[in-house]
């Protein structure tokens, strides 16, 4: 029910939005990614195909296929376009290659305008044919890449008649094509970020042994390097010198990262002994749970090293919580220093805030009140689609 989001948003924005859906009605519109489920592109399209359909928009999702050598191939990617460091032997781009003839035989390219959501299959442009329109969306950060593999898909990328980016400093000199910059968002409406009740709230920490007394500090996130989950433990611990906390980290796993397990393991490593610290692997589409965590928890981390943006982020302070977060990539968008939360280059600094958060609870109101309005404005759903609309409307004239 997309008038419901008028609550958030008022009646002459949504107006908006419609108006500019007219202009794209009768064009047919394809979404491709990598994965179903688990990460934050999952998230976003699987709230917001449901509204452009409400839109009357005709447009469909599909999902590439790989086996583990590809994920492994493309994760390699991700890490080395996101680190700008890598050691990519040449037959990883055959392979990621034949993954792109496999899946066209996968995914019908006859839409009007297709988005191809990040590098995994960026690739299948070179099936373009006739006249439609090949949008890449990027979510990560190539503010740095490393060459090999930026110039790799960087054939395919100028190709595209157009680009996404999140971030104004990810955006690329010489691509030969319009970029346009446009920041993820959340869904104020799905079980993840919807008002929840205390008694559910209580319930699930209850059932997930979490102590309802104990200042809780959390983080949300795959267990990946690039999430700093060692990073969080070791601020948890120095932190927990000062003030009697307990830290919660929650991750899934995502079927396009292969890293994922032995990440948790060395997470599980050093978090041996320490019993304030739980560490849950949930299935995905635990939405209501990651909902009950992030509304009970005092603080709330995401320390990334790299971040193409971070809906964690944005779901937190939704909820009116303070953040403390990693100063790279999405996170500053969301996070203004002192205002919405605190950026940290350090698990001593991020230390440094829990201690101070943990005990100025005016400070932790006023950041959570703070951080609610900035994504009141700046990053719900419904900007987020409009800035899709607006982006078709500029390629298909
Ligand atoms: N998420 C989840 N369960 C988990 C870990 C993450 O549902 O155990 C969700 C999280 O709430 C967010 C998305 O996955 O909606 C992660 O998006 P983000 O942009 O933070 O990071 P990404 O995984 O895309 O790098």
């Amino acid at each position: 029910m997309i008038e419901k989001y008028v609550e958030f948003i008022g009646e002459h924005e949504l107006d908006a939005i419609f108006k500019i859906a007219e202009k794209i009605k009768d064009l047919s519109i394809l979404h491709v990614n990598s994965t179903k489920a688990g990460g934050g592109v999952a998230e976003i399209l699987n709230r917001m195909l449901p509204l452009m359909k409400e839109l009357g928009l005709n447009v469909d999702w599909k999902v590439i296929k790989g086996d583990s050598e590809f994920f492994n191939v493309t994760k390699s990617f991700h890490n080395s376009l996101q680190n700008g460091t890598g050691n990519i032997p040449e037959e990883y781009f055959k392979i990621y290659d034949k993954w792109q003839e496999i899946n066209l035989s996968e995914i019908p390219l006859d839409y009007d305008i297709i988005f191809i959501h990040d590098p995994q299959p960026a690739g299948l442009i070179k099936f373009k044919k006739g006249n439609n329109k090949w949008i890449w969306r990027c979510h990560i950060d190539i503010s740095n890449p490393y060459p090999s593999v930026w110039n790799f898909l960087q054939k395919y990328i100028s190709q595209y008649d157009s680009m996404i980016i999140s971030v104004p400093s990810f955006g690329k000199d010489n691509i030969g094509i319009p970029q346009f910059i446009v920041p993820p968002s959340i869904d104020p409406l799905s079980v993840k970020n919807r008002d929840i009740a205390e008694t559910t709230v209580f319930r699930i920490l209850y059932k997930f042994g979490i102590n309802l007394e104990k200042p809780l500090i959390t983080q949300v996130s795959r267990f990946d390097y690039a999430k700093d989950p060692l990073g969080v433990i070791q601020a948890y611990k120095l932190a927990k010198r000062h003030v009697d906390i307990q830290l919660l980290y929650v991750g899934s796993p995502a079927t396009d990262d292969p890293e994922g397990e032995k990440v948790y393991n060395e997470v599980v490593k050093a978090s041996e002994d320490h019993k304030d610290i739980h560490l849950l692997m949930l299935p995905p589409y635990s939405d209501l749970e990651i909902n009950a965590f992030q509304t009970a928890s005092t603080v709330v981390m995401q320390k990334s090293i790299k971040e193409g943006f971070g809906l964690t982020v944005s779901e937190a302070m939704w909820k009116r919580k303070p953040v403390i977060g990693g100063n790279t990539g999405g996170i500053p968008l969301q996070v203004i220093n002192g205002i919405t939360g605190f950026l940290v280059n350090s698990p001593q600094g991020a230390a440094h805030y829990i201690i101070y958060l943990i005990r100025n609870e005016e400070i932790r109101k006023r950041l959570g009140i703070n951080a609610r309005e900035h994504v009141r404005r700046n990053f719900l759903i419904t900007r987020e689609l409009r800035d899709y609309l607006m982006t078709m409307v500029y390629v298909a004239n």
